[in-house]
């Protein structure tokens, strides 16, 4: 399998005061993976573990704090200027909330000629005629086109953002909790929509979700992140199957059976605790205040992320000796 996408060690930091102290907040710590073209990779975990940063930082929304990002083995990691808006038509985002990113004051036609006047491609007539196309591909009538966001329902406006995403044909595509904000009965239709796309362009998605079921459908392959970290990576099948690190398997567990869990009859690992805060990480492994399979050594090292099986990766003591 080819990457399209690497990153290799990436750290996200950020400061922030609190009660007047300057502190460090490690959103993402030293995330390594990649992702295949045209595969569509999940990444999941509660809210607050970086997930949404990652994806951020693998598109260079932000200045990285250390690491690399590779896209076609070429480092993107330091680009600016006119490099980096090149890079930007190559690698998009869709949102979660629909509602709070496109603009209420601009009609859906503004809204989907506007990549196409930042990137100054085709003149008026034809990004109006591309606008429409857009409307089209992701299931819009061209009635939309004069429409205000607050004139349609969440799936539509989901429907907007696809199509912005599109507009200036990108390869890389992150999906930042598409369906979260979208009815039950609406997010079926949204993902075949995302599915379709994908074939019809080619297009490698990185899947962001904490639905561990839409994941499980989507994803070929799965990355579990924890404050900041990816414990534990597999193949898709893999993952819901033979899940190793205890903070994998009580996710899994937590599944309820009608929707996928592996085995009937496994047990409940309830995970007790609140996730702590990325200011202060616990030490050894991050997971240690909440996993109950803790040892000494678990509170003083940090366990190495290593190949378990082929394809599996596991960042827990249990499988090193
Ligand atoms: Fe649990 Fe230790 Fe494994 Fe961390 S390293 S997940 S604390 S067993």
């Amino acid at each position: 399998m080819e990457a399209l996408v690497e990153a290799k060690q990436v750290k996200q930091h950020f400061t922030v005061k609190v009660k007047g102290r300057k502190l460090l907040l490690k959103a993402v710590d030293g995330v390594s993976l990649s992702i295949y073209k045209g595969e569509t990779f999940g990444l999941v975990g509660e809210s607050g573990c970086g997930k949404s940063t990652f994806g951020k930082a693998l598109l260079r929304l932000y200045a990285l704090t250390a690491g690399r990002v590779l896209f076609h083995s070429a480092d993107i990691s330091a680009l600016k200027g006119a490099a980096l808006k090149a890079f930007r038509r190559e690698a998009q985002m869709i949102f979660q909330d629909p509602s709070s990113c496109l603009n209420p004051r601009r009609r859906i036609e503004d809204i989907l000629t506007e990549p196409y006047a930042i990137h100054r491609r085709f003149t008026p007539v034809e990004q109006k005629r591309k606008a429409a196309e857009l409307c089209d591909m992701v299931g819009l009538s061209k009635t939309h086109l004069s429409r205000y966001p607050h004139e349609m329902s969440g799936g539509q406006k989901q429907r907007v953002g696809i199509a912005r995403a599109l507009a200036l044909n990108p390869q890389l595509i992150v999906c930042d909790e598409p369906l979260s904000a979208l009815d039950v009965s609406i997010q079926a239709q949204v993902i075949n929509l995302l599915e379709d796309l994908q074939r019809e362009f080619s297009l490698t998605y990185l899947f962001i979700s904490h639905n561990l079921c839409v994941v499980k459908h989507c994803c070929q392959r799965v990355g579990v992140m924890y404050l900041g970290r990816v414990v534990e990576l597999a193949q898709a099948d893999e993952l819901y199957e033979r899940p190793l690190h205890p903070y994998t398997r009580a996710l899994i567990s937590a599944i309820p059976s009608a929707e996928g869990r592996a085995g009937d009859g496994q047990r409940r690992e309830i995970l007790t605790g609140d996730v702590p805060s990325p200011l202060s990480p616990p030490p050894g492994c991050s997971f240690h205040t909440r996993c109950p399979a803790v040892t000494e050594i678990c509170r003083r090292e940090q366990p190495p992320f290593t190949e378990v099986s082929p394809a599996h990766f596991v960042g827990c003591h249990l499988y090193h000796s």
